[in-house]
């Protein structure tokens, strides 16, 4: 008997090598999902991709894409009001990965607005709060912001709210400050969370464009999302109407019922980012010629690659998982909470080796994974840090609360 040498296998097309969803996830998606996608990827490239170094680089948001944006139909998604077509949660996530997967920054731009904003109003509004806002939000006429963390109040804004709300009849007056506030220096409405000083528990407000009252201040000098215009607001005497308080929120566990929601969204916010970042290396090593070869056929290249897959892998079946735990009703606090501590650890890993694989020229936005390497740190520490995400899931697992 002979023995022959297998054939190698061919060399995969250019676009097989960067297609990170290695186990075929997509097929989750429905045709009509899959269609929807493939509209958002196309604006991503053709809108986004040209100008997000630009407009990173100096800082500034690109808010005129917003109308076009919802005009494909993806925003409002998630509600009965605004869906154009009947749609899943992986959908609704994976379309957030194809935001981050081109820009960190405009995911989030698009995410204040149509995740935490809508899902406050979505989740926490009545019948007629639904009916007035959601649509103008989806077809992209306004835009929402979310004003939760204050100066003093970060992690622990579940008890340490200083932000007040005080009840004179058919009117509130808010007094207080908020801190890193997304898109609240342009947002048409943003959703104000403080404390009943009768009851001491949490409440939602609708605060309009213009009220007296209520200043935001960007933010400057920030080195991570830098295409986001985080604000700092003060609330000074804002009177706002009872019919603009949220009138399913009582407490901050109905708060929390928003959060949760959100939490998957940065899960998937932070696999997109980490595709980003690994394209782009793909494409850097592939080109780039050391020792008379292109880096790529190093074994020490391949392992930070192959690394960097695995991760993007494993964090994109916890999404999918998570996603239809939303779907079936099934998802608690301590599943969002695990995927976003364990996404976003992933995505620190990975968009470093994507780094480091680029050299030197990996620091330059030129080389397409600075960018995404300076974005991970914010997205690491929004929606709930590392820490505070681990503590939900070690409470879970031990029945023990270690926050204090
Ligand atoms: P801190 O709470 O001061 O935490 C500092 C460190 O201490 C962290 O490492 C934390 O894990 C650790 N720590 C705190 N308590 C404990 C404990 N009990 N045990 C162990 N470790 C602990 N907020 C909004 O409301 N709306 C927005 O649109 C918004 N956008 C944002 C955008 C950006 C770019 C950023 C950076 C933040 C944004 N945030 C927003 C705020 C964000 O949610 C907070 O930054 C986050 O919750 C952490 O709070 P902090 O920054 O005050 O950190």
């Amino acid at each position: 008997m002979t023995l022959t040498t297998p054939a190698a296998p061919a060399a995969p097309a250019a676009t097989e090598l960067l297609d990170a969803d290695f186990y075929g996830f997509q097929h989750q998606l429905t045709a009509t999902e899959q269609a929807a996608v493939g509209r958002v990827r196309d604006f991503m490239e053709r809108e986004v991709r040209p100008v997000a170094d630009d407009y990173w680089d100096r800082a500034e948001c690109p808010v005129h894409l917003f109308k076009p944006f919802a005009e494909l139909g993806s925003v409002g998604a998630a509600w009965a009001e605004t869906a154009q077509f009947e749609n899943s949660a992986v959908f609704r996530g994976w379309v957030g990965m194809e935001l981050a997967r081109v820009d960190s920054s405009f995911c989030t731009f698009i995410g204040v607005s149509s995740g935490l904003a809508m899902s406050s109003i979505g989740l926490g509004g009545s019948a007629e709060q639904r009916a007035q806002w959601l649509p103008p939000m989806a077809r992209g006429d306004l835009i929402g912001a979310f004003g939760l963390t204050e100066p003093l109040s970060g992690s622990d804004t579940a008890r340490g709210l200083r932000t007040t709300a005080t009840r004179h009849g058919d009117t509130w007056v808010l007094d207080g400050a908020k801190r890193w506030i997304g898109n609240a220096t342009f947002a048409d409405v943003v959703v104000i969370w403080a404390k009943d000083t009768a009851d001491d528990q949490v409440k939602g407000f609708l605060v309009r464009k213009g009220t007296p009252g209520f200043t935001a201040t960007k933010i400057e000098r920030k080195q991570s999302l830098r295409i986001v215009q985080n604000a700092d607001i003060t609330l000074d005497g804002v009177e706002i109407a009872e019919a603009d308080r949220l009138q399913g929120i009582d407490s901050f566990k109905d708060l929390a019922n928003v959060l949760r929601v959100t939490r998957d969204g940065v899960a998937w916010q932070s696999l997109g980012t980490m595709i980003g970042a690994y394209e782009a290396a793909v494409r850097y090593t592939a080109e780039r010629e050391q020792f008379g070869n292109p880096i790529a056929s190093y074994q020490l290249v391949q392992d930070k690659l192959a690394t960097a897959l695995g991760n993007i892998t494993a964090s994109l079946a916890m999404c999918v998982r998570l996603a239809q735990m939303q779907d079936d009703g099934t998802q608690r606090d301590q599943h969002a909470a695990l995927a976003k501590a364990f996404v976003t650890t992933r995505m620190r890993e990975t968009v470093a080796l994507a780094r480091e694989v680029c050299g030197g020229n990996g620091i330059t936005l030129d080389t397409g994974v600075a960018r995404y390497f300076a974005d991970a740190e914010a997205v690491y520490t929004f929606e709930g840090t590392r820490d505070m995400n681990q503590l939900i899931v070690g409470r879970s697992i031990t029945g023990h609360a270690a926050f204090v």
